[in-house]
């Protein structure tokens, strides 16, 4: 009889591992499936390390919610995000990868070999962990947002700016991230509006300097978001409410959300170092956690660069991290 609990203890933050006799040992397990995740694969299973990944919730993470990937190197002409992480599952498969669905629910990181359980009802046990989780970009929240998803609402200016070359767009939020997207954007396209909640900016100094100081670039202070509007082209504007409570329409056709990041650690926190947003804390240049035989990398861990190749870097240190711990042991 397997005796696991049930999961009601995922939503109050305190995740434990289930009691079940369903418990697999493994070599190498890696945990997410984005560009890091896949990377991690490819280089773990090259060195014989026999991994074990899990998807994750989300299989392919972030970019299978992108259209067209362009900065990433190797693809020319551009690929999609869903392309390109079935192209980079397809390669670690190829080097024998054991790839599954299934999404980790609690972890035991207070020895080894580490146990991680999926699906709140099967433990694996890892002489090795690599982490690499991702992060989930924070939405308003609103219906019109989710419908227009991959059609003009975007998290990610870096990846999706170019498609608004000479055209409006806006982008919600009042930090560092909202003022570096805006200002970027600003460079490429015709007109940014930034909606700011507050009649002021969370941003730094600095950055908001760069945003007054940017001619193509107006914040609209003390404005919240009603609906985004669109038809089958996409975003065509956005409703907004001022401070007088009136309703304020922009016309644009790129919608850009920036109200921060979410990095998914939490089942892991009660082991590893993090910071106060919960991004995993690993020593400099490399992806060493504070557990030895814990690795960490891509969006779980750099709450900066968050770009697929850089996340793809960090997958191939994570490896080559671990490979070098389980050669030591
Ligand atoms: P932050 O948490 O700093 O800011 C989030 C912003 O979004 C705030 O202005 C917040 O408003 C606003 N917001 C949150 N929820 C909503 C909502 N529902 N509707 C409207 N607005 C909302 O996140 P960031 O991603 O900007 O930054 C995260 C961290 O990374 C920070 O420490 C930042 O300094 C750092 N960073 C540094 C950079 C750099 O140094 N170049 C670049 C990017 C990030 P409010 O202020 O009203 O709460």
């Amino acid at each position: 009889m397997a005796l696991f609990k049930s999961m009601d203890n995922l939503e109050d933050g305190k995740k434990q591992v289930v009691n079940s006799e369903a418990t697999e040992k493994v070599k190498c397990l890696i945990i997410g499936s984005g560009p890091a995740g896949y990377t991690a694969a490819i280089y773990a299973a090259r060195a014989n390390l026999s991994p074990v990944m899990y998807e994750g919730m989300e299989p392919g993470g972030q970019l299978t919610t992108t259209t067209e990937v362009e900065n990433f190197p190797g693809y020319p002409d551009g690929v999609t995000g869903p392309e390109m992480m079935e192209d980079l599952k397809k390669q670690a498969e190829r080097f024998g990868t054991d790839i599954r669905f299934g999404l980790a629910t609690a972890s035991d990181l207070s020895k080894r070999p580490f146990k991680v359980t999926i699906d709140g009802n099967k433990n694996v046990e890892a002489e090795s962990l690599i982490i690499a989780t991702g992060a989930t970009a924070k939405y308003l929240g609103l219906e019109s947002e989710e419908k227009f998803k991959g059609q003009g609402v975007s998290a990610c200016a870096t990846c999706d700016g170019f498609f608004y070359k000479g055209k409006d767009v806006a982008v919600v939020g009042g930090g560092d991230t909202a003022a570096e997207e805006a200002t970027y954007l600003a460079g490429i396209v015709n007109k940014v509006y930034l909606i700011v909640r507050k009649d002021y900016m969370r941003a730094s100094k600095v950055m908001v300097e760069r945003v007054m100081n940017t001619p193509n670039l107006e914040v609209l202070f003390e404005h919240t978001t009603k609906e985004i509007v669109g038809d089958m082209s996409g975003v065509t504007g956005v409703l907004l409410t001022n401070a007088k409570g009136e309703e304020v329409k922009k016309d644009i056709h790129g919608f850009f959300v920036a109200i921060g990041h979410k990095p998914n650690s939490d089942i892991f926190k009660d082991y590893l170092e993090t910071d106060d947003v919960g991004y995993i804390i690993t020593d400099p240049g490399s992806t060493k956690t504070k557990v030895d035989g814990v690795f960490a990398c891509g969006d779980v861990m750099d709450s900066h660069y968050r770009q697929a190749v850089t996340a793809a870097g960090s997958g191939c240190k994570a490896a080559m991290d671990t490979e070098r711990f389980l050669g030591a042991l």
